[in-house]
């Protein structure tokens, strides 16, 4: 599961939004004047899409590590909620390290900020804070993921260190948890990726879409295909892991929560277009607030023109965030 139970009040009270424009992970988007039309409110088609296809590719690598952790039976000590987050990451990181930090940084940290967002926008009024979850809470899952990409891309982000980002405690340490969990992910490929007979893709999992309700789930249904995000990853996994039996991923309308999980009875993972829609809404929020971000030079320059901070600059808000974004 991606999820405890409670968040989703929030797609009631954020707007919906547009998706277009190109991104490197995909195919072009053909349906981009249609959706426009559709959602003539949407900020920017092209931040919505990329912020959705790089949520999208964390949340399958995070079901897909549930899926290996009990298909392959690795060991596991801590959390394993925790170990799925990191091993999607370390992923998302080395499949792109040959990539410009223009790339890379934006990527992961939409990431990051959903789950600031998901925090943000919860609400905590009640005073009811899911401590006894096995998922950290949200802003736990922030901090643990900049930490990661942080410790992978120190040299880019050197001034994240000992801002409320990350403060300075969390940054002394972060350089040792990417090492120690890029090990983790080495060791999980030396010692159960291919030892025999590699199979075709086709033979380990099946991808399957169920017809979209109208609406935004068909928009999400739209960008599936064109980004293909789910069989370029299955053919990435194939290629790596004989995997004991049959995997189906199944894109599906949700009947309650938009979510995403691993079926260990039926060996499937699910994720419903909802939850694509979620993050849709989560990028349009995290265009328009995100003052603090654009007070750290590193990220303000990888991720100004997506994060609008020269529109934050024009309202005031970079002023008044200023002091906060220090620790
Ligand atoms: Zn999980």
């Amino acid at each position: 599961m991606r999820f405890s139970a409670l968040i989703w009040f929030l797609i009631s009270i954020l707007p919906g939004g547009a998706l277009a424009g190109s991104e490197t992970n995909s195919a072009e988007f053909p349906e981009e004047a249609v959706l426009e039309a559709a959602v003539p409110e949407a900020a920017s088609p092209e931040v919505g899409r990329f912020f959705v296809l790089a949520n999208l590719e964390f949340t399958l690598l995070h079901e897909f590590s549930h899926m290996l952790i009990e298909e392959l039976k690795l060991p596991v000590l801590g959390s394993e909620e925790d170990a799925a987050d990191r091993i999607a990451i370390i992923v998302m990181l080395k499949a792109r390290q040959h990539q410009s930090a223009e790339e890379v940084i934006p990527w992961l940290f939409a990431v990051a900020g959903d789950w600031y967002t998901e925090w943000e926008l919860k609400d905590r009024s009640s005073g009811k804070i899911d401590y006894w979850d096995n998922h950290h809470l949200e802003i736990q899952r922030f901090h643990n993921i900049v930490c990661l990409i942080y410790g992978g891309k120190v040299e880019l982000l050197e001034d994240l260190m000992d801002t409320e980002i990350l403060p300075f405690e969390r940054a002394m340490s972060c350089e040792a948890e990417y090492r120690q969990a890029d090990h983790a992910v080495q060791w999980l490929l030396d010692t159960n990726g291919h030892s025999g007979k590699i199979m075709a893709t086709g033979e380990q999992f099946t991808v399957t879409y169920e017809q979209p309700i109208e609406g935004q789930n068909e928009l999400m249904f739209d960008l599936l295909q064109s980004s293909r995000v789910a069989e370029k990853l299955v053919a990435a996994l194939s290629a790596r892991f004989s995997l004991p039996r049959p995997i189906s991923v199944e894109f599906d309308n949700c009947v309650s929560e938009p979510d995403a999980y691993w079926h260990s009875p039926t060996a499937s993972v699910t994720v419903c277009y909802e939850l694509l829609g979620h993050f849709l809404n989560m990028a349009e929020y995290r265009q328009k607030n995100s003052p603090r971000a654009c007070n750290i030079p590193s990220l303000r320059k990888y991720m100004g023109a997506r994060l609008r901070c020269n529109d934050s600059d024009e309202s005031g808000q970079n002023e008044e965030s200023e002091g906060e974004a220090k620790k």
